[in-house]
């Protein structure tokens, strides 16, 4: 098992720094081990949630058995538990991404509710009519949908930076579409649908140069790939634990100190107060004022959990084993006649989105389901990415470091049944 203690390093179980025992991870996640529809669960979903470790699993169920209260306000034991326990991880986000402070990490509920929270804060504090926002073709609906609504709240104009046949974004088409106007640039630093790994430092340093702000949507770039947001530069990351192998109902927005500092708050309710009265109320300090409400303290302690169990695997170490089931399925999915991969960058994370000649990806799914593989099939919240392609919907099988070359090989026999049950 990989026992992940981040902060007793004598417990820390690595495997051997050269090999990558994926049969030791696999074991440390109790869903892996069963079947589906009578075949061993192949599972191919990741990029819309990950598999949780059972360290994770334990941490929620320990908050739940031994240190469960209210967080931040309780004198007694059980919340001072909860409370530190929860704070912990606040301060392991913050290391995990490179941030400074741990006042620039606000718990929120996704990555979804991360860009909401952009939009109708900064969003509300700059924006005049006829200002601009920049995003591009890649993105998925969280990052599209809660601008075109402060559009329409505010009068500002929606830009697309477009993308390649590739699926990559044309940086000189973005940078030309960087005006005077332009009052933030909200990019995906990975995309769901096609696995494009965008040059995200490059983009912020073009933002940066016009002194225009970014918001990174971070969801699919951090269970893939080590990121540092110090070295990124963003002025905004977003992410959601459940990509990263941890509950769900929790996400993370990073956001530079003193930017998040300036914002108005985004909810009002308990919490994120420091004194009300009918005449007024004063707001609580960072990342506080961000955080109305009883958060999910289970979720953000299992959250913890998730971070610890990725650190002692080590994100390098995941990210170039990744790297090589990519390869792996690229190379044996494209010499299927009839399969055609959509998203073909030079830069990728572990997600193939494939269309397979005469059969709607729909039914791709059905029959890779009967045989216990899990892929997502439809527009996987990117529609306007989807038409650019001249598609509705595509197949996608998205990796995470507990899946096998065995599974890429099981996939593609499962694709060429798919073929012969409609006579390809
Ligand atoms: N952005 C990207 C790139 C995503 O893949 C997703 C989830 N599919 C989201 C945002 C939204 O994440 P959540 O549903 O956790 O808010």
């Amino acid at each position: 098992m990989i026992t992940a203690k981040s902060d007793s390093a004598d417990t820390l179980v690595r495997t051997d720094a050269q090999s990558f025992d994926v049969e030791a991870i696999r074991r440390d996640f109790p869903i892996l081990q069963q079947t589906v529809n009578g075949k061993p669960l192949v599972y191919l979903d990741n990029a819309a949630t990950t598999q949780k470790p059972r360290a994770v699993i334990d941490a929620i169920t320990d908050h739940y058995l031994k240190d469960n209260a209210n967080i931040h306000r309780g004198v007694h034991e059980l919340s001072v538990r909860a409370t530190a326990a929860y704070e912990k991880v606040r301060a392991k986000v913050r290391d995990f991404i490179g941030a400074d402070r741990v006042e620039e990490i606000v718990f929120l509920r996704s990555t979804t509710e991360a860009v909401n929270l952009v939009a109708q804060t900064y969003g509300h504090s700059v924006i005049q009519p006829g200002d601009e926002i920049l995003i591009s073709t890649l993105e998925h609906h969280s990052n599209i949908v809660p601008w075109q609504m402060l559009c329409e709240q505010t009068g500002a104009v929606l830009k697309v930076a477009p993308i390649n046949d590739a699926g990559e974004i044309i940086l000189e088409e973005y940078e030309k579409l960087l005006g005077p106007r332009t009052m933030l640039v909200a990019v995906t630093h990975v995309s769901n649908a096609l696995g494009t790994i965008t040059p995200i430092k490059e983009i912020i340093d073009i933002a940066h140069r016009s002194e225009v702000r970014v918001l990174v949507d971070g969801a699919q770039a951090v269970p893939h790939t080590p990121v540092d947001v110090r070295d990124l530069d963003c002025d905004f990351y977003a992410f959601s634990s459940h990509k990263l192998f941890g509950p769900t109902g929790v996400g993370v927005l990073y956001g530079k100190y003193d930017l998040l500092n300036g914002l108005p708050p985004y909810q009002g309710g308990g919490e994120m107060i420091l004194s009300v009265s009918f005449d007024g109320t004063t707001y609580n300090e960072l990342p506080f004022k961000f955080e109305a409400g009883t958060p999910n303290i289970a979720g953000v302690i299992g959250f913890g959990a998730a971070i610890d169990y990725i650190n002692a695997v080590g994100m390098e170490r995941i990210a170039a084993y990744e790297r090589d089931i990519l390869d792996h399925a690229t190379q044996t999915l494209s010499a299927i006649p009839g399969v055609r991969i959509i998203g073909t960058a030079t830069e990728k994370a572990s997600v193939v989105s494939f269309v397979v000649e005469g059969v709607h990806p729909h039914d791709v799914g059905t029959i890779l389901d009967q045989l216990g593989i899990a892929v997502r099939t439809g527009h996987h919240c990117a529609q306007p990415l989807m038409e650019r392609f001249g598609l509705t919907a595509t197949a996608r099988a998205s990796f995470a470091f507990y899946n096998t070359r065995d599974e890429v090989d099981a996939l593609a026999d499962g694709i060429r049944q798919v073929i012969e049950v409609f006579g390809g």
